[in-house]
């Protein structure tokens, strides 16, 4: 009975999560058919979920930073460069399997063809924006000028800035995607700065010792806040879905991209469903769709807010408490994947790309579907954890072939939908990266407690 209990217990938010989830869309649904509630009404019908967005971007900064000291600082440097080079490697090569994957896809599907079509090279009008270009934004956001702006301002893109400011100024979405690429904090700066920071009290010994417990107590006491956040969490769910329904105009538009988003789908699908558990077969040798399971939570909030900063907190316990993964794991790998490991974002990307030249019959050679890959995937990484990153970055990847930008509004118009989709897969990715990692590093960790229980029973 004793555990039967545990489980209802640990159960009991997903539940909640699920019910809010069906009571925002069957609310969403009887409001837009049956009340006569004006545009602005409507919009007020939003508030309660527009808080919860509020609580979490808030405690996104505190989270994200007490973690990844206090987890950096926990370990010696001798593992840290061995568990960092494995989160590199499981990071880049999901990644490039995810574009690659994407792009196989639509190549065999080919949702932009139309028949009778000739294939053409595109001369028209494209972004300038290169390779080269992506490479050093990346590299800037990665070494923030200040810290207390890092704090504050996304840095972004500074040629898709400049480009969306001067050539977009009628994109019927251009507020939104303006906002949300401008507004909450260059995350990408400040995790590099944490790292190198955690790591570096962690080596100071003594010394550092005041630093480490300050981060941990900061640390604690985020989760606290977490936990108070996540008992508003079902209410603040519930009305972002019902709000959502409310606000979609033109349903039209899916069937006209019906195809292109279910390619999306489907090679979202085959990366989450079969190659990532097949990863986590071939390392951990236990049942993926358990420790799937266990992230329930966290994949249900990544698909209604479509942030997988945001969802970090869930994220966490999910992590944590579900699936007990070593919190010297997820404390850096969880923030870190959030902000840089996207599988979602470059399957969506690689798709898009090949997409917009079908529908403008290019021909892309195979140098250019090679740079597809490789700017897909340079863009997830870019792109920040926040809704419809994804689609903004694509401008690069689109520019760096040479492909037009006019039908980013296109995909722009559906992406609301497959954000939440992509998003749910960028979450599991990072999820499942954390526990490969684990198993990888099993030895390591072990040792380190031993280390550190050590230096305890020493200092007494
Ligand atoms: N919304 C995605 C995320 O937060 C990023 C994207 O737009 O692809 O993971």
């Amino acid at each position: 009975f004793s555990s039967l209990k545990i489980s209802l217990k640990k159960s009991q938010c997903l539940i909640a999560t699920v019910v809010a989830v069906i009571l925002g869309t069957v609310l969403g649904v009887l409001v837009r058919e049956y009340s006569s509630l004006s545009r602005v009404h409507k919009h007020y019908f939003g508030f309660p979920g527009e808080l919860l967005m509020r609580m979490l971007k808030l405690i996104v900064l505190p989270l994200i930073v007490s973690s990844i000291i206090t987890g950096v600082a926990a370990l010696n440097s001798d593992m840290s460069g061995r568990i960092g080079l494995r989160v590199v490697i499981y990071y880049l090569s999901t990644t490039v399997i995810a574009a690659s994957l994407g792009i196989i896809l639509v190549i065999a599907v080919k949702p932009g063809v139309s028949p009778g079509a000739d294939s053409t090279h595109w001369t028209g009008l494209t972004a300038d924006i290169s390779t080269l270009d992506t490479m050093l934004d990346l590299l800037r956001n990665m070494i923030p000028e200040n810290l207390v702006q890092a704090c504050f301002e996304q840095v972004c893109f500074q040629g898709i800035a400049s480009y969306f400011h001067v050539s977009f100024q009628n994109m019927t979405k251009e507020d939104i995607l303006m906002g949300s690429y401008s507004d909450g904090v260059n995350i990408l700066g400040l995790i590099v700065f944490c790292l190198v920071f955690g790591l570096i009290i962690g080596q100071m010994g003594e010394k550092g010792r005041i630093l480490v417990e300050f981060f941990d107590a900061l640390n604690e006491a985020t989760m606290k806040i977490v936990q108070i956040i996540m008992w508003y969490m079902p209410f603040g769910i519930l009305f972002l879905i019902a709000a959502r329904i409310l606000e979609v105009q033109d349903w039209g538009i899916f069937r006209k991209l019906g195809i292109f988003i279910v390619t999306v789908l489907s090679g979202l699908a085959v990366h989450s469903t079969i190659l990532l558990p097949l990863l986590y077969v071939a390392v951990v040798r236990k049942n993926p769709f358990t420790f799937a399971w266990g992230m329930a939570e966290a994949l249900m909030t990544a698909f209604v807010i479509s942030s997988s900063s945001a969802t970090l907190p869930v994220t966490f316990r999910c992590a944590e408490e579900n699936n007990r993964i070593d919190k010297r794991i997820t404390r850096f790998m969880l923030p870190v994947g959030a902000t840089v490991n996207m599988d979602g974002t470059a399957l969506y990307e690689g798709v898009a790309a090949v997409f917009v030249a079908q529908l403008n019959n290019n021909s892309l050679d195979i140098g250019q579907i090679v740079t597809i890959s490789l700017t897909a995937t340079l863009g997830s990484i870019g792109a920040a954890g926040i809704p419809s990153a994804g689609a903004v970055t694509t401008v690069l990847v689109l520019s760096a072939v040479g492909l037009p930008v006019h039908d980013i509004p296109l995909l722009i118009a559906v992406d609301w939908l497959l954000d939440r989709f992509r998003t749910m897969v960028n979450v599991l990715g990072d999820a499942f990266g954390a526990g490969i990692v684990q198993k990888l590093c099993e030895k390591e960790l072990v040792r380190t407690v031993t280390v550190r229980e050590l230096d305890a029973a020493s200092s007494l």
